[in-house]
């Protein structure tokens, strides 16, 4: 059962998402969706970087755009506060 969230995004337009998130008590990557895994070069074995796995409780590309926001809908959203999840500083 995915656990679905939603997302104000301003950018390049406001709209509000809908995203899936990791699951909180998933056992296998007990909440942070996914590890990190080295892996060596296939032929000399030495390291050859990092990769991120994505758990599969969860589907970080699971994102559905729920609806475009008029422009006043945006300016009142930043007056209830800033929005969550996003690296855009406040106007
Ligand atoms: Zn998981």
């Amino acid at each position: 059962m995915p656990r679905l969230r939603l997302r104000f995004n301003s950018q390049p337009r406001p709209t509000i998402e809908l995203t899936d998130t990791p699951d909180p008590k998933c056992l296998v990557c007990d909440g942070y969706g996914g590890w990190p895994e080295d892996y060596g070069h296939p032929e000399t074995g030495e390291y050859a970087g990092t990769e991120w796995w994505d758990c599969t409780c969860w589907n970080p590309n699971r994102v559905r755009r729920l609806l475009p926001l008029p422009r006043w809908f945006a300016r009142r959203a930043y007056d209830w506060g800033p929005p969550v999840y996003s690296d855009e500083p406040p106007f």
